[in-house]
């Protein structure tokens, strides 16, 4: 279980990215300054364009910034390595964006498969689809599945090679309360289980009750961080 005193799992300094276009550039980040602890569950909450996917896909190895550092388990990324970068998304990172892209023609197990093949220790993909309560679903196809029963395929896909991050893009971004819910309380059951630390990324201020703790960004800065006193169950919230 997380606390405050937790080792620190994941850390990123004085991050900066910025997007040139032409002769238009983006701040996307202005000195961002970061840290995951061990077994922490993290929201990451702010609006549209302000830096939260950016910041995401670099602590997981997607993307790289303009100037700053990231630190995983105590050793500094070499971001200017390609392969050292693909290794660290491939031992270490789960994610899961708003669109599952799980592929049409394989079924749930199949998808999850495609993962478990290439890495190290994985879960036998029967395993991680039941912990995101689809023991009952596994032969089905995508098209025979609900949306968040897609999404559910995604993050077992993304926890079957047990990573130690699992970093969320916006989970339920394209769900209904009633099924984002579900997809919250998979992902919780996750953090809780298997204490992998998760990063997750919403605009919508009532999903971040379910944090640790609370990372509100605009304008491509972290302008406030707050620990949640309660940690509120999936089940009793709705938007
Ligand atoms: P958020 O996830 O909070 O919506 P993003 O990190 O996606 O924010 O974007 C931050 C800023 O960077 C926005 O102004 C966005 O338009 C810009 N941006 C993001 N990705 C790119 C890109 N690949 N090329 C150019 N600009 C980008
Ligand atoms: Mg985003």
């Amino acid at each position: 279980m997380e606390n405050e005193t937790s080792a620190i799992a994941l850390e990123a300094r004085d991050l900066t990215k910025i997007y040139r276009m032409g002769t238009v550039e983006v701040r996307a980040l202005r000195g961002v300054d970061v840290e995951l602890r061990e077994g922490e569950l993290v929201v990451l909450l702010g609006p549209s364009g302000s830096g939260k996917s950016t910041l995401l896909n670099i602590l997981g190895g997607l993307d790289t910034p303009s100037s700053g550092t990231v630190i995983f388990r105590g050793r500094e990324l070499a971001l200017d390595s390609e392969r050292a970068l693909n290794l660290y998304r491939r031992n270490h990172v789960g994610f899961v964006f708003q669109f599952y892209n799980l592929i049409p023609s394989l079924t749930a197990r199949e998808n999850v498969s495609l993962v478990t093949e290439i890495a190290r220790d994985p879960m036998p993909p029967p395993e991680a689809l039941a912990m995101v309560g689809l023991a009952e679903r596994m032969d089905h196809f995508p098209a025979q599945l609900s949306g968040g029963e897609q999404q559910r395929v995604a993050i077992a896909r993304a926890i079957a090679k047990r990573p130690d991050l699992l970093l969320c893009d916006e989970p339920t971004g394209a769900l209904d309360s009633k099924t984002g819910i579900l997809v919250l309380d998979a992902i919780l059951r996750i953090n809780r289980e298997l204490g992998t630390t998760t990063a997750l990324i919403t605009h919508n201020a009532v999903i971040a009750e379910i944090a640790n703790r609370v990372l509100y960004f605009a304008d491509g800065r972290i302008v406030e961080t707050r620990r949640n006193a309660v940690q509120r169950a999936p089940a009793e919230l709705a938007w």
